[in-house]
């Protein structure tokens, strides 16, 4: 997905919107999902992505643009990191996330679900927002990964779409 947002209309917003924070650069503007979000016209982006192409050339769908620093509202470029979705599944295993406790009490209550897993519109808007793996949320929330892929992809549960930046992660 390229924005193809003018960069002089997009530097003057993003120095709008930013400011100094030690090495980072702390977005001060729309969070989107934890994420710098914003705005120019019509068109709606994710901001650190919009100017890693603006100044790194266009990043290819289902690449992420991870956050290398611990603030997430970071803009700095080189606080971030292009990642496969596969380079991140295992990054979050490496931090082990949903192993141990956490993870058997999730599988639990997968089991217990069964085929009935019932997600509610907190959790679909939590899946829609996330950048984790898909297989990382289906184990979660105890539905197939091609359900979350369809929450992904808005095909069911459009009752968010008031929110202006739906439609993002289509191709993140
Ligand atoms: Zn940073």
């Amino acid at each position: 997905m390229s924005y193809n947002l003018d960069p002089k209309l997009l530097a003057e917003y993003v120095s709008r919107y930013s400011a100094e924070d030690g090495d980072c650069v702390r977005w001060t503007g729309f969070a989107y999902g934890g994420s710098p979000g914003g705005v120019i016209g019509s068109k709606k982006f994710l901001v650190a992505r919009a100017l890693w192409e603006a100044e790194r050339g266009p990043i290819k769908p289902g690449v992420y643009l991870r956050c290398t620093c611990d603030l997430k509202m970071c803009i700095n470029l080189d606080h971030r990191k292009l990642m496969t979705q596969k380079q991140m599944s295992k990054l979050n295993g490496s931090l082990g996330l949903m192993s141990g406790p956490v993870r058997s009490a999730k599988i639990a209550a997968t089991k217990r679900a069964g085929k009935q897993a019932k997600v509610s519109d907190a959790d679909v808007q939590a899946i829609r927002e996330s950048e984790e793996p898909g297989a990382v949320l289906a184990r979660r929330y105890g539905v197939s990964n091609a359900t979350i892929s369809k929450y992904r992809l808005y095909k069911s549960r459009r009752e968010f779409g008031g929110n202006p930046f739906l439609g993002l992660l289509q191709g993140a």
